[in-house]
């Protein structure tokens, strides 16, 4: 039986989009509360009844969480342009060596908009 666990994240970030036009308001510096959700899909074991225990997957996020949470996102490398699209598929990168059963990440910036990266 194949099944896809999630675990929400969030934490506080600012940053600024340097790539959208002149006047945007994305271009100034501002903060998020973002959300992180990592999803990871895989067989349920006949004996624990899980795929995997979350506090597993809680352990394999935090290391990738600390380096963001409280941070000028364009500070750190990769995430010059932090745009939900490239902080999530940086995040994959950062999290699937760790994480093999990792099936999606979504990262949501506001209440009402973000995205889902597949890999
Ligand atoms: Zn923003």
């Amino acid at each position: 039986m194949t099944t896809t666990l999630f675990k929400d994240f969030q934490f506080e970030a600012a940053h600024h989009l340097p790539h959208v036009p002149e006047g945007h308001k994305c271009g100034r510096l501002h903060g998020h509360s973002f959300l992180v959700r990592i999803e990871i899909t895989g067989e349920v074991d006949a004996y624990t009844g899980w795929v995997m225990d979350f506090a597993e997957l809680k352990a394999a996020f935090k290391p990738i969480l600390d380096r963001l949470d409280h941070y000028y996102l364009n500070d750190i490398p990769g995430l010059e342009n932090p745009t939900s699209e490239v902080l999530a598929q940086w995040i994959w990168q950062q999290l699937k060596p760790e994480l093999p059963l990792l099936s999606a990440v979504l990262v949501k910036e506001t209440c009402t908009a973000g995205c889902t990266y597949r890999g």
